[in-house]
């Protein structure tokens, strides 16, 4: 038998991929301001911006990044430990330590190395990483990376999760959550979590990359909505590309969590440091979502307002509270025939198909914002119920 060829074998899986309707196309915003993005040509009304607060244009976060790029240039020019770190990474860290309540924060370049870095760094082939089933994929393919052993648990099942650090008393044990599920937008049970680890003496990580801003008191997160302390969730993960509208992830938690991570998490050793001005940028957001309660305030109302919409015209909802209001589909297809219809109709509302969710539960994920208003959503719902019909 001659070898197989890679690319033959990829041309297979393509087709393979268009027969389910699964091929993802890559596209480009043409301009983006405010609540639309013209895609197409065509300005659309975006409902699948993870920016809740309206924050990526907001001025103070542009100047401050302007502002710090004239004052240090563009990029860090070597990893933070080898003379790219700046005070600007310091009074982030600061911030969002403070922010959050916790001694100490390290700064990541995105969400994805803050998983993979953090749970690499911490546990390794003789340990256990016990993680909700829906799971971001960055904590599923982190314990791979650790090489540790992955035991799941059903989607917030508490019991579940019990089950699997029962089943393995022995090693050293992390159990992983998102705080906001961000494919349904609910929320873990993180104070029935964090009781379990603590009996179990688990060490909790939550990564609240939805949850940060959106969430809590001054938008401090679910972790602290749910107010649980350092002690409770020891390793805290968010992003800065979400709710704070600009890019990059931090961990926080005590120092000696820090310390550990600054000599072991490789995706911190050996990259570059993020560029001074996003980190600028990142904290100028950081106050701004502290402290403009108005803007939570003004998402709370979307948020009620599309559910009161939506279940007046009988659309089907989970059970969400947060931005992320996903409309199962069920059928890939249909699901990418709904959001052409949406798209033809000024609105764009991507659809999530598998792998991304679980096969059969292609959706609409509607993601609501603090720059939508009452008559957007209205609008939306109208639309989708006429989609749908
Ligand atoms: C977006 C996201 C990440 C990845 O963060 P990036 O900064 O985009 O790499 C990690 N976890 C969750 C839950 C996310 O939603």
């Amino acid at each position: 038998m001659p070898r197989p060829s890679l690319f033959d074998r990829l041309a297979e899986q393509h087709a393979e991929r268009a027969r389910r309707s699964l091929v993802r196309r890559l596209r480009v915003v043409e301009a983006a301001d405010g609540a639309y993005v013209t895609l197409g040509g065509k300005r659309l009304l975006n409902f699948a911006s993870n920016d809740y607060l309206g924050l990526a244009q907001h001025p103070a976060v542009r100047d401050a990044l302007i502002g710090a790029a004239l004052q240090w240039g563009v990029g860090a020019t070597a990893a933070p430990l080898l003379g790219g770190r700046r005070d600007e990474h310091a009074a982030l860290e600061d911030a969002l330590a403070r922010w959050t309540g916790r001694e100490r924060a390290l700064l990541f370049t995105d969400g994805w190395a803050a998983n993979l870095g953090t749970i690499a760094a911490l546990i390794g082939h003789d340990d256990v990483c016990v993680e909700d089933k829906l799971n971001h994929a960055s904590l599923i393919d982190a314990t791979r990376l650790a090489g540790c052993e992955l035991k799941r648990f059903r989607h917030a099942d508490v019991d579940g999760a019990r089950r699997q650090l029962e089943s393995t008393p022995g090693p050293v044990a992390m159990v992983a959550t998102d705080g906001v599920f961000s494919m349904d937008g609910d929320i873990a049970p993180l104070v029935d979590l964090a009781a379990l680890c603590r009996a179990e003496q688990a060490t909790l990580m939550v990564d609240d990359a939805h949850g940060l801003g959106v969430l809590g008191p001054e938008g401090a997160g679910s972790v602290a909505e749910a107010s649980l302390t350092q002690d409770d969730v020891p390793i805290l993960m968010a992003t800065l590309g979400k709710a704070l509208g600009v890019a990059g992830a931090f961990v926080a938690g005590s120092a000696a969590l820090i310390d550990a991570l600054v000599q072991d998490a490789r995706t911190f050793v050996y990259a570059t440091a993020t560029p001074p001005a996003l980190a600028s940028a990142a904290r100028a957001a950081v106050d701004v979502a502290r402290f403009e309660g108005w803007r939570r305030d003004r998402l709370a109302r979307v948020i009620a307002h599309f559910r009161g919409a939506a279940a007046a015209r009988g659309l089907a909802l989970l059970p969400s509270r947060t931005p992320i209001q996903p409309l199962i589909i069920g059928a890939s297809d249909d699901a990418l025939a709904v959001a052409a219809k949406l798209e033809d109709a000024g609105f764009y509302v991507p659809a999530i198909r598998p792998p991304t969710v679980a096969d059969g539960a292609a959706r609409l994920r509607i993601a609501l914002t603090a720059l939508h208003s009452g008559n957007d959503v209205e609008r939306l719902v109208d639309a989708v119920a006429r989609a749908l019909a």
